[in-house]
């Protein structure tokens, strides 16, 4: 089954690819498979509404099932900045490392309980027919006040999971593949999956 994870993003492509290697049965691409291919405008107030957009979108232009994934950090003292506006945080000519910048001068000064943070991360499946199926995953944490590591992507540098005194970019990714919130939405999606699966199996023995 041919699976269109729908992002051009590097680090959510290498992690998708660790997670799913058990996953025989699945060949997983990207939109970096598909040049000519041009992505929704990100327009929706939340995950949920632009996974829901570019699974969508993807499905019906590829004609194939598509997963998309929206995820971003949430910062409550922040009134929940980030959020859906993670990769754009720094504004016009965002890029990864203007953002961390702005999230550390944002967080300045905060006391400890303040600087309690989650990611989010909700993934939809599609394919081109309408079917839908959204699920989500957080990771819980806290914002450390400098950067630290240099594996993973986004602000790996500045999350620390409860329960862990490293960040993320600081933990093996294999051990960020097996706590993150992409983890454990992407359990979520191969339950579906494997449901999709054996009832395809099924109606191709009729
Ligand atoms: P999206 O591609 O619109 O979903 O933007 C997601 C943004 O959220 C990324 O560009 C990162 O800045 C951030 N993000 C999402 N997941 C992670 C993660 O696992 N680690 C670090 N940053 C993340």
């Amino acid at each position: 089954m041919d699976i269109v994870l729908a992002t051009n993003n590097l680090g959510k492509i290498r992690e998708f690819r660790t997670i799913f290697k058990e996953q025989k049965e699945v060949d997983l691409l990207s939109l970096r498979d598909f040049s000519h291919y041009t992505p929704p405008s990100e327009s929706g107030k939340t995950f949920e509404e632009n996974a829901l957009l570019k699974a969508v979108h993807a499905a019906r232009t590829l004609a194939k099932w598509a997963v998309a994934d929206d995820s971003g950090l949430v910062v409550p003292a922040l009134n929940n900045a980030p959020g859906v506006y993670s990769a754009r945080y720094s504004g016009e000519g965002a890029t990864e490392s203007k953002n961390r910048a702005k999230l550390l001068r944002e967080m300045q000064g905060l006391q400890a309980e303040q600087r309690y943070a989650y990611f989010e991360c909700c993934l939809v499946l599609a394919n081109a027919d309408g079917y839908k199926k959204t699920v989500r995953g957080i990771c819980e944490g806290w914002i450390s006040d400098e950067e630290r590591g240099c594996h993973g992507f986004g602000y790996d540098s500045l999350f620390v999971k409860h329960d862990y005194d490293k960040t993320f970019a600081e933990l093996d990714e294999s051990i960020k593949n097996r706590i993150s919130h992409r983890r454990k939405a992407i359990d979520k999606l191969l339950i579906a999956l494997e449901h999709i699966m054996r009832e395809e199996k099924l109606s191709s023995q009729i």
